[in-house]
Order: C-alpha cells, then structure tokens, then sequence
C-alpha cells in the first residue's frame, strides 16, 4: 500500500527544514513499515543542517526514533504488526568480517552513510532518507534488521532516546571504558550523551563522576543525572579535576564534545594508567598534539566509542529493562515536548547550548 505522509524535509545545507508531504515506498520483502511516535533531536541531525556533516539534498532528518510496526513484507521474522520497537540507524548485516569477530557496530556493509535514497519521493523526485531512516516522519520504511523489539510498557519518547544518544553514552561507559565501581570520572559536554554517560557511568557505580560543560546552565541536568561534582569548563580544567580527585587525575574521562581541544583536556585530567573515551564526532581538519614521550610516561589509553561499542540488537532491550525497573534514569534527559514544525526551533536551542534532548512525539 503506498502512502502520503509528513516528514521534516532539508533542502540544502544552511537551509530551514520545513515539514512537507512524502511518498513512501512500498513495503518489500525483507522490510517493515514503522508508525514513528517519538523521535529525539541528536547533535547529528544539526551536524547535517550546518554542513559539518554533508549528506545528499534534499533530505528527510532523523534518526532517534522509536514507533509502532504497522506493516511487514514477506519473510520478515524480527517483527510482527503491533509491536514496539526502536529504528536503528546502523544495522548489522552478522554476516561481514567485523560482525563475525562480534563488532557489528563496525559492520562493514552499515557504514552509518548520512543519506541514502530508500524509495521516498517528494512531489515525485527522490528524496533521501538520513542515516537510512528520515526519522522526523509520521511513517517511515526500513530494513527489518533496523528494527529493534522493546516491551510496550517502556514509553515511546523513552525508547527513542535509546536508539542513539543512551545506546552511545551508556554503551561508552559499560563496553568501551568498562567503569568499575568505587572508580572516578570526568565527563566533558553536557548534551544528550554527555547527560547518558554520566547517568550511565553513576549506573555502573562509579564513585566520582565529575560533569564539564561551558557555562552554569547545565549543572541542575547533570545533578539530576548523577553527577557528583560540576566544573564550568576554563584553562585550569586539568588542574581542578586533580584538585577533585586526590591529585592524581580521574580514573576515566569522556570526551563527548569532539574537538581537539576538549580530547586534550580530557586527556590531561585522567591519572596515570587512566583512560581516556572519545565519545564525540569531531572534524577532519582539527588535529590532536600530544609529545610522544607523554603518551609512553602517562600509560593512559585513548580510544573512541562508535555507536557505544555495543551489539545494538543485545544491548538496547538491555537498556529497556534497566529503565523500566530504575536502575537507569532517563527523565532528566527529556527538556522539551515538541512537534515537527519545531524541530528548527530545536536545532537553534541545540546551537546555543541549551537543555539536554528536545523529543518530537508523533
Ligand atoms: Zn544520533
Ligand atoms: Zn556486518
């Protein structure tokens, strides 16, 4: 059955999205179509309005969504009409080199490409969809692999948040850092994966979880989520966290920022042997400078976290049952209610630093 419906539509980079009326394709084999009902605004979905991130025009936006199956093609078995389920923007394909080696958050036939046309049209011309879904939809149709079954009892607006911003901060701090209780940890910007990690890294029993963003404005978030210290952000930053952490350095620092700067101060306030997680997508021209003889003598490690280093299709009813039963709070994260035609709105709010995620509820 072939459909109309509305989704936010991204003309050109620098562009104002507007809400415009889509075609959907049909649904094939292999494919299921998903009535969203929550989707969050992610720092990616901006990355692709202010040309950080250049995908294909024109483009339907989103991708941290979360709906309801209503209709499946032939031979779908993940999904059946009815159910609840978080979209996934990388799907795995389990068959590849590095899904075999049980890292399908580096499948290699998912490459997380910005925009791919999957048989949307607007006024008849092909439009694509970002990181394979255009989320910002009433309806969207997607690989069966990019759904993910989560029970009916977690609240949509909560399972979209799973499906990227928590996925990646909780996955930072359970799969790549692996924080152990009684540890500490410096969390440097305060957005929507800042905020999961350190309601994830608190989770984990983290001991100390010192939070850093560029103003006040977010200490009450990030003591909502756990933090036990705030630290406004300065030249000094490396010195205060030693200040903090018996003079040593924290034991782990996420960089959720993505820039050299904030991965150099991240590094500068882990302790010796400590680890340092880049959380944050950064750009191609920002060059990080350490002496060689300060990565031999500091021991510390420094590695990335893609999508939370996590096997998507495990972890996220993982992180549905430690929602539903408390054990990882989420309501902090959610700071505005809104609907399509605000999504702009959103993005400038976003630009300014403000609030934690905007959730679009269909
Ligand atoms: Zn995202
Ligand atoms: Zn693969």
């Amino acid at each position: 059955m072939t459909a109309y419906f509305n989704g936010l539509v991204l003309t050109e980079a620098g562009a104002r999205p507007g809400v415009a009326e889509l075609r959907l394709p049909e649904v094939g084999p292999g494919q299921v179509r998903v009535r969203v009902r929550a989707a969050g605004v992610c720092h990616s979905d901006l990355s692709m309005v202010n040309g950080t991130i250049r995908p294909s025009y024109p483009l339907v936006l989103g991708h941290e969504a979360a709906g309801e199956v209503v209709e499946v093609g032939a031979n779908v078995t993940r999904a059946a009409v009815g159910d609840h389920v978080v979209l996934n923007w990388q799907p795995a394909c389990r068959s590849c080199w590095f899904c075999e080696q049980g890292e399908p958050w580096l499948c290699s036939t998912s490459s997380g490409v910005a925009s791919l046309e999957n048989g949307v049209t607007l006024d008849g011309v092909p439009v694509h969809v970002a990181l394979g879904l255009g989320a910002f939809a009433e309806q969207v149709v997607a690989p069966e692999n990019a759904v993910i079954r989560v029970p009916s009892s977690l609240p949509f607006e909560l399972a979209a948040l799973l499906s990227c911003g928590v996925l990646t901060g909780a996955g930072a701090v359970r799969n790549t850092a692996q924080v152990r209780p009684g540890e500490s940890a410096v969390v440097i910007g305060l957005g929507g994966v800042g905020l999961s990690v350190v309601a994830a890294a608190r989770a984990a029993g983290a001991s100390q979880v010192i939070a850093v963003d560029v103003t006040e404005a977010k200490k009450g978030l990030a003591e909502a989520a756990g933090a036990t210290d705030f630290v406004v952000s300065s030249d000094t930053l490396s010195k205060d966290i030693r200040g903090r952490t018996s003079g040593r350095g924290a034991d782990h620092a996420f960089e959720c920022v993505g820039r050299a700067a904030t991965i150099r101060a991240a590094w500068r306030a882990t302790r010796r042997g400590g680890k340092v997680t880049v959380v944050g997508m950064g750009s191609n021209d920002d060059q990080v400078s350490l002496s060689a003889l300060d990565i031999f003598s500091s021991a510390r490690t420094l590695r990335s976290s893609v999508y939370g280093s996590a096997d998507f299709d495990l972890e996220i009813p993982r992180l549905a049952d430690d929602v539903l039963s408390g054990r990882l709070s989420l309501n902090h994260l959610i700071t505005d209610r809104i609907t399509l035609p605000d999504v702009p709105e959103a993005f400038d709010n976003m630009s300014r630093g403000e609030g934690a995620r905007s959730v679009v509820t269909l």
